[in-house]
């Protein structure tokens, strides 16, 4: 045959996840942790790994890794589910609480992959937009619920890329308010401290979503997990693919998980280097940086502000501090052109040096770029 038939018709038009990576020295577009897993713990990993038979299936919930998470929760090994990243996680929330007739509650500006596994479900999706200091617009999100008719909802805390919380009274409030499974992705918990897991045995409908990525330098090894109800988890093995977590991915979550305490220095040096660096992007002119609980900042390109006012709008200021900061070898992600974030970046958190490399860049961007 010289012609295949048209793909599925929730895919006209769709553009494939992009994170938009390239090459640099200093690769700050990611929220990746600058520091790998450490020597120590690499070569306990590789001794797991070497014990394993490859010949053979993995445990298709790894619930050796279950049972260490449940424990450190306090929570029953029926209540946690771990995924190929928390991105598949997020995709099986969507089979299992979306689809045609359905409806997501969404908060954007927030992560895109949300609206896209919708998209790619045949969800409905409601947006509330947030405010203009990104918080939940919180009456508006209780009167959309109180309309009906949602089915899952997911706030994102903190926020990516805006790196605000969600208000605990606010979730409650929600969680409350309505019988549609509220998703809180807390990717970035590690970093804020602040979790609603404290919630779950209060509200049969809240899963908490978290990540190996981000906090225990496991980006490249895909491996997330949800806290829920039995019967939420129960719904979510329904939908998901058996073998999804590797084998290989099994072994090195679970040392990693029993030596979590070993990552707390490199989260506490993460959240002091964030404060550091709000300060200094916060004294540049014609930027404005948007405070964080998460391991990157939003940084906002404001053209009007710029010491030599730029004719170009927000958009393309942005645009040009991107090319300028790839230039000197300096990674980070241009959301410019996303709705509400005209004129953004957003900054990861890198080590020191990486730090400095970004705000010496930006200094001179600020004062000889425009
Ligand atoms: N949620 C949020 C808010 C994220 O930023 C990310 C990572 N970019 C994820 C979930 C998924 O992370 P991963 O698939 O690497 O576990």
């Amino acid at each position: 045959m010289d012609r295949v038939r048209p793909s599925a018709p929730q895919l006209a038009g769709l553009e494939p996840y992009d994170p938009k990576y390239l090459p640099a020295r200093t690769l700050l577009s990611a929220n990746e942790n600058p520091l790998d897993v450490d020597a120590r713990l690499r070569g306990e990993i590789m001794r797991e790994v070497g014990a394993l038979s490859f010949n053979r299936y993995p445990d298709p919930l790894a619930n050796d890794l279950r049972d260490l998470i449940a424990q450190a929760n306090g929570l029953a090994r029926e209540q946690v589910l771990v995924g190929n990243g928390g991105d598949e996680l997020l995709f099986n929330l969507a089979l299992a609480w979306g689809g045609p007739g359905r409806t997501m509650l969404n908060l954007p500006p927030t992560f895109s992959v949300y609206a896209a596994n919708a998209r790619l479900t045949n969800t409905a999706v409601a947006d509330v937009p947030r405010l203009p200091d990104f918080s939940a617009d919180e009456d508006a999100v209780l009167a959309r619920v109180a309309q009906g008719g949602i089915d899952y909802a997911v706030v994102t805390s903190p926020n990516n890329p805006t790196g605000n919380l969600a208000g605990e009274a606010f979730l409650e409030r929600l969680l409350d308010a309505t019988d549609a499974l509220v998703v809180v992705d807390e990717a970035y918990f590690e970093f804020s401290g602040v979790t609603m897991a404290g919630a779950l045995a209060r509200h049969r409908n809240l899963c908490v979503l978290r990540t190996f990525s981000k906090a225990y330098s496991l980006a490249g090894v895909r491996m997330g997990y949800v806290l829920a109800s039995a019967e939420v988890v129960r719904e979510l093995v329904k939908v998901r693919q058996p073998y999804s977590v590797d084998a290989v991915s099994q072994a090195i979550a679970r040392v990693v998980y029993a030596n979590r305490a070993a990552f707390e220095a490199g989260v506490a040096r993460i959240v002091s280097e964030r404060e550091r660096l709000f300060g200094g992007l916060g004294k540049l002119p014609g930027m404005t940086v948007f405070p964080s609980a998460a391991n990157y900042l939003l940084v906002r390109m404001d053209a009007a502000a710029a010491p030599a006012p730029a004719p170009a709008g927000d958009a393309e200021r942005a645009g040009r501090a991107w090319q300028w900061l790839y230039g000197r070898g300096v990674l980070v992600r241009d959301f410019s052109r996303t709705p509400l974030l005209e004129g953004c970046l957003r900054v990861s958190v890198g080590t020191p040096e990486e730090n400095d490399a970004l705000l010496a860049a930006l200094r001179d961007f600020a004062l000889n770029g425009e």
